[in-house]
């Protein structure tokens, strides 16, 4: 049976996000009594997978030992257990869920127990995240970034093309989607000025990107291998890296991002696996110089998933899409980039988040910032309203969204949404 031949028992509109195909695990809880547990999205129900567990249906030689990680409020423990768990427990469930499957089809007592409707859950962070990192892996975002601030001939620096650039994030201000957002304040200098002044930031940006949640992880000393990455990544979720861009441009130097960055990360809910992104694997761009031994690619490291950032002003009625853009683009893969942070011995737990950096393809209008977009604020956005934009202005509402086009299905990661709220008064 092919991909595009399975089917479930639960209704799926063939343009859903989570069909059969997909799978992805989120904790969620009921919203009369909320108990976080895990539970995996189909259509528009979540199957409660503490519920599969107490019926005895994970009875494989691992999960039937293991059947406490989907009693947590977190996904670490499951995380934990590796790629063989998953893959037994990405079986149990799609043979579960599908169509020929009288299991749970037929058993309506099971049913009405652990298939609950979307309209009656609240999602909470799929992981307690114990560290976050955010690379810098799109070519064009860095060219376009650097040639802003430096012109096109330096551009990227002299590093970029030899090893994924990244800066340690903060995990604490990583936030679920549909968390409003308080427009940072902060000191910032604009160039002419003679010394730096306090106050609301007056260009707020969002970052379209993409982060993975590491399974496994390494202890202290030892390295993750390119070719063993697959081993470590749990799966992925859309990423929006809020930034204060006058914030930053006055911190940065010499250590980096800090203040301009910290105050906010949305993430989507729900947690794609490889196992379900395995269709859409892909060729990379080329790269050139060829990396070092340890950073060579292998084959079809990237993964075709189109991805769109939408904005909706107070004054406009429904949202517009600024930006489409795809995750193959980015330079550095994802086993690039944990080959990499780890080749010094860093270690990686269950639950780090690592992302992407902004992913921007080649056209204007696939630009992941409103930086990008609107030329450093020398070309304003014209909104369906007749607003314009060069920054997000407070009551804009931040929407993104990915998905993998099947034959006949897709394999979605829903959104990232968040509304730009004023700064918070002293
Ligand atoms: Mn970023």
């Amino acid at each position: 049976m092919t991909d595009s031949q399975l089917l479930s028992f639960v209704p799926v509109h063939p343009d859903s996000h989570f069909p059969i195909q997909n799978l992805p695990y989120g904790i969620f809880c009921h919203v009369r009594s909320c108990m976080p547990r895990v539970g995996v999205r189909i259509g528009d129900y979540v199957l409660d997978l503490a519920a599969v567990a107490r019926a005895g249906l994970f009875d494989g030689p691992i999960l039937s030992r293991q059947q406490a990680v989907f009693l947590q409020p977190q996904l670490n423990a499951f995380m934990a257990l590796g790629r063989p768990a998953w893959q037994e427990a990405r079986a149990t469930i799609q043979a579960l869920l599908r169509a020929d499957n009288p299991t749970l089809r037929d058993n309506a007592a099971l049913r009405r127990l652990a298939l609950i409707d979307i309209r009656n859950v609240q999602m909470h962070l799929p992981a307690a995240i114990g560290d976050y990192t955010d690379f810098y892996s799109s070519r064009e975002h860095a060219f376009n970034v650097g040639t802003m601030f430096r012109g096109p001939e330096k551009a990227l620096l002299p590093n970029w093309r030899h090893l994924p650039v990244a800066y340690h994030g903060r995990a604490s201000s990583v936030v679920l989607s549909g968390r409003d957002i308080h427009r940072p304040l902060g000191q910032t200098k604009a160039d002419e000025a003679p010394a730096p002044s306090f106050g609301p930031s007056r260009s707020l940006d969002f970052e379209l990107e993409m982060g993975f949640f590491i399974g496994p992880g390494n202890e202290l000393g030892t390295a993750i291998a390119a070719a063993e990455a697959d081993e470590h990544i749990f799966g992925l979720v859309l990423v929006n890296d809020w930034s204060a861009r006058d914030i930053q441009k006055w911190e940065y130097q010499p250590l980096g991002p800090f203040l301009a960055k910290n105050f906010a990360t949305s993430i989507s809910p729900w947690v794609v696996t490889l196992a379900a992104l395995a269709p859409f694997r892909c060729a990379g761009p080329a790269q050139a110089p060829e990396p070092l031994p340890y950073l060579r690619p292998g084959r079809d490291q990237a993964y075709d998933i189109q991805l769109e950032v939408a904005l909706q002003s107070r004054q406009m009625s429904a949202p517009q899409v600024l930006c489409r853009s795809n995750f193959r683009y980015l330079y550095w893969n994802m086993a690039q980039q944990l080959a990499h942070h780890t080749v010094n011995g860093c270690n990686t737990r269950p639950g780090d988040l690592l992302a992407s950096g902004t992913i921007s393809g080649p056209t204007p209008d696939s630009y992941g910032s409103m930086l990008e977009l609107t030329w450093r604020g020398t070309k304003p956005l014209t909104l369906a309203s007749g607003e314009t934009r060069t920054f997000l202005r407070d009551g804009d509402r931040v929407t993104m969204t990915g998905w993998c086009q099947g034959n006949g299905y897709r394999v979605g990661f829903g959104e990232v949404t968040g509304l730009v709220l004023p700064a918070r008064s002293g």
